[in-house]
């Protein structure tokens, strides 16, 4: 691919730089980190500029464009600040299942709801005791007469507190193969059986709402049910297809934000009479720091465009989040390292980028589900 961007998709990077810039203040991010507080307002301010809408198509009120798009405007947000960032741009969490895969009455009731009247999404898959191993899901969904009835437990589900609609997944039908027979529900939250529990004392993004979800004896229509019933799983992957290359985005963001704070920092602190940015080994490890977060930020973006021309490859998406992912990590480590002491305290931003980072290898398959994929897709049966 040619990794030019196009005069469209350079203003809508500046503008989402822009907006993260003056809205992300540095007092609002130590208040939402330290009293892991969610931003309703900047929320409502993102959406309303269509950064959260922008994949949804124009039809059901949404912008309309590419995930490669809705990457540049991740990475933005992200270098600002991970934890408002991803309050902001997984507002519409899940909503990829209901683009690839709902019909057009629960596109038209769930998009809509999303873009005119700003409702919260969530997709919560992972359990207790279900978490690399999807297929592994406890909660059931089976259909009596013209309902489905759901009953079980969601865990570390993003929005789960907050939500006002979430893509559940759970078993329809037991089979000897385990990833036949799970099914996607879309449960709202105000239905009877629905109850979330705030999770708190996350290590990081903590300005982003973190739940369990009890399910009890809830009710949906068949409308409420997404495609094909025991098709869940093969939606999940490629669900997944879609939304790790943006969580690659979130990573070179974390990644570029705490390596900006390092660049300043070893300009201006002395020690042994110069900047520390004149010694040999804090030039060569920016050097290098530069050169892995420009490589993960083309594997970001090809990973994006892929999926945007509608040829998704999951090895690739599963090469662009491992990479960029191990890359926030390394960097902000270094950037932490590169302030000495001041970097351990709460003080220094620096420190916060650390924390963020580490959920970049966990969430939405962690690392070694990521190797897992591309050794499988490059291998093939063995
Ligand atoms: C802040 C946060 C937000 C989240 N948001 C959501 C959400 O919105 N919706 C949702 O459904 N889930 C969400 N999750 C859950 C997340 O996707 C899971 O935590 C993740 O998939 C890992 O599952 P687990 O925690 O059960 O770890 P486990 O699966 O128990 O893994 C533990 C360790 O074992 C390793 N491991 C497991 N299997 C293998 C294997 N076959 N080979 C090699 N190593 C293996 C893992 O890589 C990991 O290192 C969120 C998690 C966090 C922390």
């Amino acid at each position: 691919m040619d990794f030019r961007l196009t005069h469209e998709q350079l203003d809508i990077k500046r503008a989402a730089r822009e907006f993260a810039e003056k809205e992300f203040t540095p007092e609002l991010m130590e208040e939402c980190d330290r009293e892991e507080k969610y931003p309703f307002e900047i929320v409502k301010k993102a959406r309303d500029l269509g950064f959260s809408t922008i994949k949804i198509p124009e039809e059901y009120g949404g912008i309309g464009l590419t995930l490669l798009e809705e990457a540049l405007v991740t990475e933005e947000f992200y270098r600002v600040s991970p934890g408002i960032g991803n309050a902001c741009l997984s507002s519409t969490f899940g909503t990829e299942l209901l683009i690839l895969f709902g019909n057009n009455d629960q596109k038209g009731r769930y998009l809509k709801w999303i873009t005119e009247r700003h409702a919260i999404s969530a997709m919560a898959t992972t359990e207790p005791e279900a978490g690399s191993d999807v297929a592994n899901v406890k909660t059931k969904i089976i259909k009596e007469g013209d309902e489905w009835v759901i009953n079980g437990t969601k865990t570390l589900i993003t929005n789960g507190s907050i939500c006002d609609f979430a893509l559940v997944l759970g078993r329809t039908y037991e089979e000897e193969k385990r990833h036949h027979g799970l099914t996607f529900a879309i449960v709202e939250s105000k239905m009877k059986g629905f109850k979330a529990t705030k999770i708190r004392n996350k290590l990081g993004l903590r300005a982003s709402d973190t739940a369990e979800i009890s399910l009890k004896d809830v009710r949906v229509p068949n409308e409420n049910i997404l495609g094909e019933a025991g098709k869940g799983f093969y939606y999940l992957m490629e669900f997944f297809n879609h939304t790790r290359p943006r969580v690659a985005a979130q990573a070179v963001g974390i990644a570029q934000g705490a390596f900006d704070i390092a660049m300043k920092y070893v300009k201006e602190r002395k020690q042994f009479g110069k900047p520390i940015a004149a010694f040999q080994h804090t030039q060569f490890k920016i050097a290098e720091l530069a050169t892995r977060i420009q490589a993960a930020r083309l594997l970001a973006y090809q990973a994006a465009w892929q999926c945007s021309i509608g040829e998704t490859k999951p090895e690739l998406s599963s090469m662009a989040k491992w990479f960029a992912g191990e890359t926030a990590v390394y960097v902000s480590d270094w950037a932490v390292q590169m302030h000495g002491g001041y970097g351990y305290i709460g003080e220094y931003p620096v420190e916060r980028f650390y924390r963020d980072a580490k959920l970049m290898e966990l969430y939405e398959g962690t690392k070694e589900i990521q190797k897992l994929v591309i050794a499988k897709r490059l291998i093939g049966k063995i």
